[in-house]
């Protein structure tokens, strides 16, 4: 029997088990290592991950997504109420003052919770996991945002019940990233040296967060976190998004937030175009076929125009770096390297963002995507 570490992140995770020869990610079945966090619904079955997350666009009203942010929480929450601007399926309050959400499955509406949607998604994972090792997997660890409450750990804890998982532990993703570096470097100050300061800066989908860790061989302690839950990859997303609907309204006449599906499709073509702008600072394209209306549209953006359209969020990972100096009391020169993980950091300005604040650049010692759940894993071995 295996433990597996599970990231579960806003947007995707991964599963990773630690194997005699090191640590292993595990495949999906679309061999892929990272699975959308993704649930839908449909006339004759449950869609998982990837399937999932395929079939969103025609199948809106039933493909939850986003449900990280929704655990533990109350329907009349300002947090949740601003998340549910966001989605094109129904959500609502139930008798309890919880959340429910609505869908239709198997051709009868049903309201689940977003532990029992999460418990959908764990069972998919540790389906996979079972797959791949052909072993039963019963026990896990799986990571959590530093900021989580206890409320939204004990949902956490509840959806994987649900899933017939046994959680030996919550582990903070940064501390799964920090742990992750410390077990592979061979280099550590012996354990009566002046330890070795270490950043971790972690930009995902949805929030931004950092730790500073001190090591030494054999040793690991959290000095500080940093943290902006509301601050991610999707933020861009959407600045980017408004920015080409107000394009679109002005050049074209066609109104991409009167129109869901428009408005969907749009958000995954700027997802595409980030990206791309991430390795290209040359004025890239954006084209939708058969946008609304029976319409095609096209547009383009460059780096720098994305930079300056998304200053907010960029001004608030800044803030948020200059933060752990602050918690940690720390100068840059007491700093001896800043360790980037997550997607978003993949963004130039993030990068430079980096440099700036510490004084040196960003490393990638730890693998961007995969860190997080492999720290989890460690702490099964
Ligand atoms: P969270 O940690 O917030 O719960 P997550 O762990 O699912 O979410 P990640 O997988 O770390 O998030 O990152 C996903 C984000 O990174 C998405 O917003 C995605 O668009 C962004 N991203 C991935 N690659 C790039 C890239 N090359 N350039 C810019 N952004 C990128
Ligand atoms: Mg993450």
């Amino acid at each position: 029997m295996s433990v597996i570490g599970i990231d579960f992140g806003n947007e995707s995770c991964y599963v990773a088990v630690a194997k005699a020869g090191g640590i292993e990610t595990i495949t999906n079945d679309y061999s892929l290592r990272g699975t959308p966090s993704c649930v839908a619904f449909s006339p004759k079955n449950r869609i998982l991950g990837v399937a999932a997350k395929n079939q969103m666009v025609t199948n809106m009203k039933n493909t939850v997504f986003g449900f990280k942010r929704l655990l533990g929480r109350k329907f009349s929450d300002p947090h949740v109420q601003k998340e549910l601007k966001h989605f094109p399926f129904k959500v609502e309050q139930r008798p309890d003052g919880g959340i429910g959400i609505r869908v239709n499955y198997l051709g009868e509406d049903n309201v689940f919770s977003p532990e029992q949607i999460t418990a959908m998604l764990f069972t998919k994972l540790k389906d996979c996991a079972t797959t791949a090792l052909q072993t039963q997997i019963n026990d896990c660890v799986i990571s959590v945002p530093s900021y989580f409450t206890n409320a939204e750990r004990s949902a956490l804890l509840d959806a994987a019940a649900i899933a017939g998982l046994n959680v030996l532990r919550l582990m903070n993703e940064t501390t799964a990233t920090a742990l992750a570096y410390g077990i592979y470097k061979q280099d550590l100050p012996a354990p009566e040296d002046k330890p070795r300061n270490v950043v971790f800066v972690d930009f995902g989908h949805s929030a931004l967060q950092v730790a500073a860790c001190a090591f030494n061989k054999g040793k690991l302690r959290v000095l500080a976190t940093s943290s902006d839950p509301n601050c991610g990859g999707r933020d861009i997303d959407m600045a980017l998004a408004e920015y080409f609907c107000q394009d679109f309204v002005s050049r074209l006449k066609l109104d991409a937030r009167k129109n869901q599906r428009a408005f969907l499709r749009l958000l995954q073509e700027v997802e595409k175009l980030k990206k791309q702008m991430s390795a290209n600072s040359t004025r890239l394209p954006l084209n939708i076929e058969c946008f609304m209306e029976e319409r095609d549209v096209s547009g383009d953006m460059q780096r720098q125009q994305m930079e300056q359209i998304c200053a907010d969020t960029f001004n608030r990972v800044e803030r948020t770096l200059r933060g752990i100096l602050h918690n940690a009391k720390l100068r840059p020169e007491d700093i001896h390297s800043v360790e980037i993980v997550g997607g978003s950091t993949r963004i130039p300005a993030v990068k430079a963002l980096i440099e700036q604040v510490f004084g040196k650049q960003g490393s990638t010692t730890l693998n961007q995507d995969e860190a997080v759940s492999r720290g989890c894993a460690l702490q099964c071995a």
